[in-house]
């Protein structure tokens, strides 16, 4: 009988003592799509739901080797990517996926934390936008993407501005935004831009960007294209919501 291969996901991430967001919700969330998670920690946090009351960064180089372990142990299918704390760390994650360019990259942009605690250096926003074109899809929230774009226009044309800048899909959460649904928007090259819509819910959950990525990149490890690893991943966060 042939035996059925459960695909891994590389999860390059920090962690956060509370759990409710980084690497833990990573591995929630790909339990819950039977996916397997090998893990580089980018960062050690301690942190309540109320604040982030330390952050130490793990080393490049230790961030590089933690990678190149997991790829080489395991069949690693997907790659999502988190905080990564520094501009030195985004360079030394950037030279280990160069190794890899067959394997789909999903990026979360994490910028700071809800409470407002930087998770990335000032700094490192440069090397995050060169980071971008080594990704299959990049997930920005309206925050974080007016601080990743020097456009002052509507949030598709400020996507389209990543785009033009080598990013190859850029998914536009609206969770930030207004309005009886949540829409979030794909805007890739070259292609009209699609819409993912659920009902917006009066509820707040902490790690929801998280949970997003790493759904998605459960998802593509499967094999699914990428509209459909979106709106599953959509619907997967959804039904957390809804369960609060
Ligand atoms: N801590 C870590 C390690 C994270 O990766 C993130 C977001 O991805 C956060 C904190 C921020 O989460 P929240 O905005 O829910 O506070």
């Amino acid at each position: 009988m042939a035996m059925k291969t459960i695909p891994h996901v590389l999860v390059v991430a920090g962690s956060d003592s509370s759990g409710g967001a980084g690497i833990v919700r990573d591995i929630e969330t790909l339990a819950a799509f039977g996916v397997k998670a090998s893990v580089a920690i980018t960062a050690v946090t301690v942190q309540t739901h109320q604040g982030v009351q330390h952050v130490d960064p793990v080393s490049p180089e230790r961030v590089a080797e933690q990678m190149r372990a997991a790829l080489s142990a395991n069949p690693i299918a997907a790659i999502k990517i988190g905080m990564l704390a520094t501009a030195a760390t985004i360079e030394a994650v950037a030279g280990v996926l160069s190794e890899h360019p067959e394997i789909p990259v999903v990026l979360d942009p994490v910028l700071a934390s809800t409470s407002g605690r930087t998770l990335l250096t000032p700094d490192a926003i440069g090397a995050l936008r060169r980071l971008f074109c080594a990704c299959t899809l990049v997930t920005p929230n309206l925050p974080e993407l007016s601080l990743l774009t020097d456009i002052l226009g509507s949030p598709v044309d400020q996507a389209r501005s990543l785009i033009d800048a080598g990013a190859k899909a850029v998914l536009v959460k609206g969770g930030h935004g207004s309005g009886a649904d949540a829409i979030d928007i794909l805007v890739q090259a070259g292609d009209a831009e699609q819409s993912f819509v659920s009902p917006r819910l009066d509820v707040s959950m902490r790690g929801t960007g998280c949970m997003l990525a790493s759904a998605i990149a459960a998802s593509l490890a499967f094999g699914d294209d990428l509209e459909v690893a979106i709106s599953t991943a959509k619907a997967f966060v959804h039904s957390k919501l809804t369960e609060i």
